[in-house]
């Protein structure tokens, strides 16, 4: 087997030991019934590895990121899946940052505990994905709330969680100075907004992804929901999302040691024309270069992820380690299913489902374009096209 990354070894160990409770036919039938694994998340939740990243005077560790990169690249090093889970980790990040320490008293500790779960996130809307500054849900103050109107899409995991970080327009965008300007996150309360308001309606996809769609219809959310200053909401996500790409980054390099892992103990044993396949170069090559580009993106994630410890800039980084990891996941994951020639299609081999899985991370959360779009105009200096 492939030696992961050497950091946080005592987290890579339990996690890897947890794991082992969750196999491949675990996964198969959550993702043929599309069900939700809550039994992994509560055994994470159990062990404390959600909480990695909550301070220790609100119930979490308060380790640094890397912890959480070694949670999520062990999970999905062992073929299990972060994403039922992973949000918790960055979503509750625009709190910690942002929220008031009363806010921050009211609900991280629960969420460390696992008493509550914050594991959904509205931006997305059927109008503006990638272009967040036209979203259209907008939120009016009447006295002591907000009346919410709009509708999200592609919002994983509302129906598995207590709150909902939303993103809402409180000033339409051309009543502002900058696009980004006038727009404001609130802390949604699913357990009441449900039927005052708010209908969740699940979203099959080609992964196993809990995704929904959300419909908001007046719906009333208490102005000490707001986090932060009214109208400042967009930096705020723009402020978490560096921590968020280096996770899913940590995500990626995972699956891409599981896939070369499978390929290369299939290629030593396979044997075709009377050799192992793993003899010839047309299979060796491909297996190579999938770890090359493991070991070149990992480096990235790293440097990404201390920049993000230190507290220093870390933009570039993160937008190239989350490419530079997709892309090697990706990689590795059209190797795995090429060495195994057939069987890469048969479910038991799991091989179909994870290159089903890995395949989200060159759109979501952010897509490749995008990332070469902030390095051409931010890093180079060349001019904007939008
Ligand atoms: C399984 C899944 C789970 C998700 N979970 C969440 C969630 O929990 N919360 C949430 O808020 N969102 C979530 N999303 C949404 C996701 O973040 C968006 O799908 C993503 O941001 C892209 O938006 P879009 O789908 O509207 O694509 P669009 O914005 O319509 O873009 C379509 C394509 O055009 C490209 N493109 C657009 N503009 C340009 C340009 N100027 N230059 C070059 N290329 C361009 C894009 O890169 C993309 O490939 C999820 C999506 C999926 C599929």
């Amino acid at each position: 087997m492939m030696q992961p990354d050497q950091d946080h070894p005592e987290i890579r160990d339990a996690i890897a030991r947890l794991c082992a409770d969750f196999p491949g036919s675990y996964w198969r039938e959550h993702d043929r019934e599309r069900t939700y694994p809550s039994e992994f998340v509560q055994a994470l939740t159990r062990a404390g590895f959600l909480s990695v990243l909550i301070p220790e005077a609100y119930g979490g560790s308060g380790l640094g990121l890397s912890a959480a990169v070694a949670v999520l690249e062990e999970i999905h090093g062992q073929g299990c899946n972060g994403a039922a889970c992973h949000a918790q980790m960055y979503t509750m990040g625009t709190l910690l940052r942002h929220g008031s320490e009363r806010q921050k008293q009211a609900y991280l500790p629960g969420i460390a505990a696992g008493s509550l779960r914050l594991q959904a996130f509205g931006v997305t809307e059927p109008g503006s994905g990638t272009d967040t500054t036209r979203i259209r849900t907008s939120a009016v103050r009447e006295g002591e709330r907000y009346i919410v109107n709009g509708q999200k899409v592609f919002i994983s995991r509302a129906e598995h969680s207590d709150l909902m970080v939303l993103l809402v327009r409180t000033t339409p965008r051309d009543k502002v100075q900058r696009p980004g300007d006038g727009m404001s996150v609130l802390l949604v309360d699913l357990r009441e907004a449900q039927g005052h308001g708010l209908t969740i309606r699940p979203l099959r996809t080609m992964i196993n992804h809990a995704t929904t769609e959300i419909f908001i219809e007046n719906l009333p959310v208490p102005v000490e929901n707001l986090i932060g200053q009214e109208g400042s909401g967009f930096t705020y996500i723009l402020d978490g999302m560096n921590a968020e790409r280096i996770l899913i980054a940590a995500e990626c390099l995972g699956d891409a040691r599981w896939f070369i892992d499978k390929a290369t103990l299939y290629a030593r044993e396979r044997e075709v024309f009377g050799r192992p396949i793993g003899k010839n170069q047309g299979i060796q090559f491909p297996i190579a270069r999938a770890y090359v580009q493991l070991q070149a993106a990992r480096l990235m994630v790293r440097q990404a992820a201390l920049l993000f410890e230190a507290g220093k800039p870390c933009g570039a980084e993160a937008n190239m380690a989350k490419m530079l990891a997709a892309d090697a996941s990706w990689a590795a994951a059209d190797m795995c299913l090429q060495t195994h020639g057939g069987y890469g299609f048969a479910e038991e081999y799991d091989i179909e489902r994870k290159f089903r899985e890995t395949r989200l991370y060159q759109i979501a959360p952010i897509s490749t374009n995008l990332i070469l779009s902030h390095v051409a105009t931010q890093v180079l200096g060349l001019p904007k096209s939008f």
